[in-house]
């Protein structure tokens, strides 16, 4: 059976990142940038005060005569020579002859064209900033593969760029199997219970930024199974969650094989989600990845949390596309026991000079509760562990844009 990390090496080896589109850059938080992006102006676009005050000749001192007041948005029309200044506001251009700016709080006004410097000296260049000192026309300010956050929404902006050549987020289609579910607003039955996978996952795409289209739930019925199977293959992800284990009733590797989904895996050495299921399906232009993953809840997004996340990462144009893994240390002894890998729900604290994570009380793949305290899952390889409190771990931590430990 393959261990996570080769089946994470299978998963990204099937995957690549989606043709690149042109959006409007208000359009492309969060996006891969596809293009190097040039500025088309100078920034400062002129030499600049970077505070309130006045414009002087740095040989200057003591009174000087004010010829001019230069605010936002205006341009001087005087020369400062010396014995004269020029009032000048944050961000306003320095007038010719000017080499420094005193700033407000170090002068007194005389009377309204008067001013008393209060330094006995000024450093020349003090509170200017030079043109082009942050970014100079025709240089490239952001480069391809760059992760679209506020601050290149910002840049973009500056240098005049309001369309973006981007990698798209994928749409990605979760379906749930089974005759047990009911939906979540219906009381279920005996014999039956919620579809909590179903939303679940769904959100979890919503989170990685993809477009997520929930296709609701199909029952243990190959010709209905077929159908909405078909339909989710229109999207670049197919996300199954039921019907992998060897059940009589486990329909769904057998119905994907029979709609052209070419197998890659199945079944991985770990704990939970042994069962999952991994192919692809090729056609026209269109590669859908289909990720059949075990019914129970905490399998379900464990085996989300370390493939397809990955894979919808990946097709949305990121390199770094694993979970950010860390060392901490246990704060209480644990005891594991286990023939696969296991990825076991824990709660990680800040700590120092390590965060420290305890594993949450979990019963097993059913207990979504459990994983509900968690925001981490340590890691252990296949074996006997008879681990201390204190000792270093490895974790994976699950809440990346929550808080961090
Ligand atoms: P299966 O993989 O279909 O054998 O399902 C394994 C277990 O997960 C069973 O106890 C199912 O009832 C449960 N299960 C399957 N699908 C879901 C779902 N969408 N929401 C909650 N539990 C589920
Ligand atoms: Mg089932």
């Amino acid at each position: 059976m393959l261990s996570v990390d080769e089946a994470l090496a299978l998963v990204l080896e099937h995957v690549e990142p989606l043709p690149s589109v042109n959006v409007s850059a208000s359009d492309a938080l969060g996006m891969v940038l596809n293009e190097d992006v040039i500025s088309d102006v100078n920034s400062p676009p002129h030499n600049k005060s970077t505070m309130d005050g006045y414009a002087v000749v740095s040989s200057d001192s003591g009174e000087l005569r004010v010829i001019e007041e230069v605010a936002a948005g205006d341009v001087p029309h005087h020369a400062v020579t010396p014995g004269s200044t020029t009032r000048i506001m944050t961000g306003s251009p320095i007038p010719e002859g000017a080499d420094a700016v005193v700033i407000v709080e170090r002068t007194e006004t005389i009377d309204g064209d008067r001013v008393r410097l209060l330094d006995p000296t000024i450093t020349a260049g003090q509170n200017i900033m030079p043109l082009g000192t942050s970014l100079r026309r025709d240089e490239v300010v952001l480069t391809r593969g760059t992760e679209i956050r506020p601050v290149e929404i910002g840049l973009l902006a500056e240098v005049g760029h309001t369309r973006v050549e981007v990698t798209p987020w994928p749409s990605v289609a979760v379906l749930s199997t089974g005759n047990e579910l009911v939906p979540p607003g219906e009381v279920p039955t005996a014999g039956h219970l919620r579809n909590s996978n179903g939303p679940m996952l769904t959100a979890a795409v919503v989170r990685t930024g993809a477009k997520a289209i929930h296709l609701g739930t199909a029952p243990d019925d190959k010709q209905a199974l077929d159908q909405m199977a078909r339909s989710g293959l229109e999207h670049d992800v197919l996300i199954l969650s039921g019907g992998v284990s060897a059940g009589l009733y486990d329909l769904v590797p057998q119905i994907l094989t029979e709609l052209g989904v070419e197998q890659v895996f199945h079944k991985v050495r770990l704990k939970p989600g042994k069962p999952m299921w991994f192919g692809v399906k090729d056609s026209g232009e269109r590669r859908t990845m289909v990720f059949a993953l075990p019914g129970n809840p905490v399998s379900s997004l464990v085996c989300f949390e370390l493939f397809v996340r990955a894979a919808i990462h990946r097709l949305a144009g990121r390199r770094q596309v694993e979970r950010v893994r860390t060392t901490a240390r246990l704060g209480i002894e644990y005891h594991q026991t286990c023939d696969r890998d296991t990825y076991h729900p824990a709660r990680l604290t800040s700590d120092a000079p390590l965060p420290r994570v305890e594993p949450v009380p979990w019963r097993g793949s059913g207990d979504l509760r459990a994983l509900a305290d968690a925001n981490a899952l340590i890691v252990l390889p296949a074996g006997d562990h008879f681990l201390a409190d204190g000792d270093e771990v490895e974790v994976i931590w699950l809440d990346e844009t929550c808080c961090r430990p």
